[in-house]
């Protein structure tokens, strides 16, 4: 039996067995303080910084608990990252015969019933589907786990994996000639029985909710739940407890009501002339939703009566569905499954028209042809908190970006985590020495015409001084193009643009090439890990208000104002702090990196709030003066230069 100490420490196995593994101090006391959440069976809020190694120090003690442990990630990639690389290395350091596995959502698995269908249907389909259809069968007949992602060969958005994999819609469950066989079910089947079950919070809130992939069938049994990028939980939990009915749902109820027809209802021809008018009651609701691409306020289209009277159309009509379909259902396995889709797409509608709002945010997002309706709950804590506290399991709830200014309120009370223990540990690097901090004087008001040109401005010496290398971070798309315009303009960086080229291209690119210069939004603020000299700097366009023009934010505000809450220090000031603080995380990702923040908002020094931006970050030199910021580059490329004469000094 171990101690922790004897595993992390500077003699410990994990010196022992892994080649350059340095001990931290914060990552062994992370570890206790999981451990003795785990042997007193509590609950912990657990911030860990950049560097702190969260991941063995939350897997370590929960392998030696010999519980029943699920860990939830944001995504599919810290999934596989976690059960291929960390958990076996892991289970070799401790030697203990603990079992692993992980569970993703049912699209990540090849339906072997619908990949009978699609092959019979290959006349149908262009040279493209049909060239990877094959290849998809080929690999078929080889896959032990049916998991999407070991086809490489077929891109991940190919139009054959919707005709290949299932959805909650139209799996035929018990019904299916193929259930023996069945990947989604073999998957979960393997997950109940093994020691370690590694899913994401999608298939956590979905188990949890009894919706989509959910069966309700993973979270009774865990003795121990570890929530990793625990910042992204509250959004996937809000939507799972929300409810949404779109366009496109409709559109292929219709699609498989008409399919079933054919088969085993061509007496009741008025099911066909039914799908034919809801597909028309489809197109007449776009028609009356607003012309362009957007996301608005429930309040919005209210105010219109055609919207009133197509949406009071639409429900009879799937009404009147419902009440044919009623009639065939016991007919086959297909149109049972249509009618019990038909009574929801009515009761998800039916809530719409609903006019009780109290507690929800109704919202809706437009495409080119469609529509999806939201119906989002503005506050999720009871039902969470009843939901976590009642199981039986310890939660740890793990990432670096859950406090502002040292406290946790922000994070736990959304969660009604307020019981739960909290404890932060700090990233181990030396950001005194390996970082600085510049912020700019002369910056106009954010909302001036002139704001991006003249930040551009302003970074053109830090972009000449670090050799481009460097992420400009922004909080709008328009800003992001005008500022490209001018550095296209005006510089002969590599730019590499946000939407020129799917997000890992770029990435790769900008690790590869010189002068790079990488310009992103919203998804290059987390989850983007680029070390070492390639990324040397980090600018900082605004401080990442959330849009008050935003349906949701705008409701969430308008309600915590109701409520008698501050909308401002409640929740804009920390969401931000916390988006900003991920941004920030993009820069020091190693011992060895360094490099150079720039925070180009006025607001920083400007207003007394600033102060709680800059305290949520780690603590860095800041500078004013872009003399500051030409001597830390030089600095750090006289010492590249030095180490380089010593190591040929030394050959
Ligand atoms: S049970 Fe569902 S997912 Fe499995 S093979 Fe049949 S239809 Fe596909």
């Amino acid at each position: 039996m171990y101690d922790l100490d004897s595993i992390f420490g500077s003699n410990g196995e994990l010196v022992k067995h892994i080649q350059g593994f340095q001990p931290r101090d914060g990552q062994l006391s992370m570890a206790q303080a999981i451990e003795r959440a785990i042997e007193q069976h509590t609950h912990l809020v657990a911030e860990a910084g950049t560097g702190t190694g969260k991941t063995f120090a939350y897997l370590i003690p929960a392998i030696l608990s010999g519980k029943k442990t699920i860990i939830s990630t944001g995504t599919r990639n810290l999934q596989d990252q976690i059960f291929e690389k960390d958990f076996p290395l892991i289970r070799e350091v401790l030697n203990v015969p603990v079992q692993g596995a992980v569970l993703k959502g049912r699209s990540n698995y090849l339906c072997l019933y619908r990949l009978d269908q699609a092959k019979m249907q290959i006349s149908s389909f262009d040279k493209q589907t049909d060239a990877e259809l094959r290849e998809v069968e080929r690999w078929s007949n080889q896959t032990k786990e049916g998991d999407i992602a070991e086809v490489t060969s077929v891109a991940e958005d190919s139009y054959v994996w919707q005709q290949v994999t299932s959805t909650a819609d139209n799996c035929l469950g018990q019904e299916c000639p193929m259930i023996s066989e069945c990947f989604p079910v073999l998957a979960r089947k393997k997950a109940q029985e093994v020691d370690v079950l590694i899913v994401n919070h999608h298939l956590l809130c979905a188990d949890w909710s009894l919706k989509d992939d959910g069966f309700g069938q993973l979270l009774p049994d865990a003795e121990l739940i570890i929530v990793d990028e625990a910042h992204q939980l509250i959004d996937t939990a809000s939507r799972f407890l929300g409810v949404s009915v779109s366009a496109r749902q409709i559109l292929s109820l219709i699609g498989d009501v008409s399919a079933e027809q054919l088969k085993l209802a061509s007496d009741m021809p008025e099911l066909i002339d039914l799908t034919h008018v809801i597909s028309e009651d489809i197109r007449e609701m776009r028609k009356v939703l607003p012309e362009p691409v957007i996301k608005g306020s429930w309040d919005e289209l209210e105010q219109g009566t055609d919207f009133l009277q197509a949406l009071d159309c639409l429900i009879e009509r799937i009404e009147q569905l419902f009440k044919v379909l009623t009639k065939v259902a016991v007919r086959s396995k297909g149109l049972e499954a249509c009618w019990k889709r038909s009574e929801d797409v009515l009761l998800r509608l039916k809530l719409f028209s609903n006019q009780d709002q109290h507690d929800w945010i109704q919202w809706f997002e437009t495409y080119q042809r469609t529509f999806t309706f939201y119906r989002t709950p503005l506050d999720i804590s009871k039902a969470f908190a009843s939901f976590a506290f009642a199981s039986d399991a310890s939660w740890v709830f793990t990432s670096a970006t859950l406090s502002v200014n040292n406290k946790f309120d922000f994070f736990s009370k959304r969660l009604g985590l307020e019981d739960a223990e909290t404890g932060s540990w700090e990233s181990p690097f030396d950001f005194v020495h390996q970082s600085l901090m510049y912020v700019p004087t002369g910056m106009p008001e954010p909302r001036d015409y002139h704001y991006t040109a003249t930040m551009i401005e302003k970074i053109i010496p830090v972009l000449e001084a670090s050799e481009g290398r460097a992420f400009i971070l922004f909080t709008s798309h328009k800003a992001l193009k005008e500022a490209a315009n001018i550095l296209l303009a005006e510089t002969n960086f590599k730019l590499l643009v946000q939407g020129d080229l799917p997000k890992q291209q770029m990435l790769e690119s900008f690790r590869r090439s010189e002068r790079a210069v990488l310009l992103g939004t919203a998804s290059f603020w987390e989850g983007v890990d680029v070390r070492g000299e390639a990324l040397s700097c980090v600018i900082i366009d605004k401080l990442p208000f959330a849009s008050p023009g935003d349906p949701v934010t705008k409701a969430r505000l308008e309600y915590m104002a109701a409520n008698g809450q501050s909308a401002f220090s409640d929740f804009q000031l920390p969401s931000a702090a916390l988006t900003l603080k991920q941004g920030v995380g993009r820069l020091i990702r190693d011992v060895e990196d360094k490099g150079v923040l720039v925070l180009c908002d006025p607001r920083l020094s400007s207003k007394g709030y600033g102060k709680v931006f800059i305290k949520s970050l780690p603590a860095m030199p800041i500078t004013q003066d872009v003399k500051d910021v030409k001597r830390f580059f030089h600095r750090i490329n006289s010492q590249k230069l030095s180490d380089k004469k010593h190591v040929i000094k030394s050959a």
